[in-house]
């Protein structure tokens, strides 16, 4: 099978996962995965119980599609972290339940429990809120992701990059539930955060022992 068969075959594979996790719900969300020199992306209005990897759309990361099939109106948000960091290869967007209630509150995720670190820093950041589908919101979520794995989309969901499909998909089921405790911290009181000390230590563990738990598809 060729790499982009294989591709479309992992996409496929991600998007109905996520489903079934309860992650996507009704389309909405999307996953890609670089390739050459641009990236295949699921299709506009993606249904999980039909997709098919022929439906994967191949396009350039300025925005040129091949073929008949619409992508995702979203793809600017995943070509523009392509075009920001080289290291991104599979990327996922969802509005799941817990990392979209935080985004709602326009509040990032701090460092309340050291595995927030594995997403490159001290917190996963939120970008501000623009209309979906637009280069703006393109251009502020590059901005919130840089040299992290994650950022939150503010009043709109989350976003992550990895290393191949099952180490994005591994991120974004750790995003989530990282969201969902830190939700349950703050309702119960006033979680306490890491020190600067506590994160660095943490970073540098990662640093040593990082992606070796990645969720089989
Ligand atoms: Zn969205």
């Amino acid at each position: 099978m060729s790499d982009s068969k294989l591709l479309r075959a992992g996409l496929v594979k991600l998007y109905k996962e996520l489903t079934k996790r309860g992650m996507l719900v009704g389309s909405s969300g999307n996953v890609s995965a670089r390739h050459g020199a641009g990236m295949l992306i699921t299709p506009t209005g993606c249904d999980a119980d039909t997709v098919t990897p022929a439906q994967i759309v191949a396009m350039g990361l300025d925005g040129r599609a091949c073929g008949k099939i619409k992508p995702s109106s979203e793809w600017d948000l995943h070509a523009s972290v392509y075009r920001q960091d080289e290291t991104a290869q599979v990327i996922v967007h969802t509005h799941s339940d817990h990392a979209t209630a935080l985004a709602c509150l326009n509040r990032a995720l701090p460092a309340f429990h050291y595995n927030v670190c594995e997403f490159g820093g001290e917190d996963v950041r939120i970008a501000p809120y623009t209309t979906f589908g637009t280069p703006q919101l393109a251009v502020l979520a590059a901005e919130a992701i840089a040299g992290r794995r994650a950022c939150l989309l503010a009043n709109h969901g989350m976003i992550v990059h990895g290393d191949d499909i099952a180490h994005a998909l591994s991120l974004a089921i750790r995003l989530e539930a990282l969201s969902r405790q830190y939700l349950l911290a703050l309702a119960a009181g006033a979680p306490r955060l890491l020190t600067r000390a506590e994160v660095d230590a943490a970073m540098a563990r990662y640093g040593t022992y990082g992606q070796q738990t990645e969720t089989t598809l």
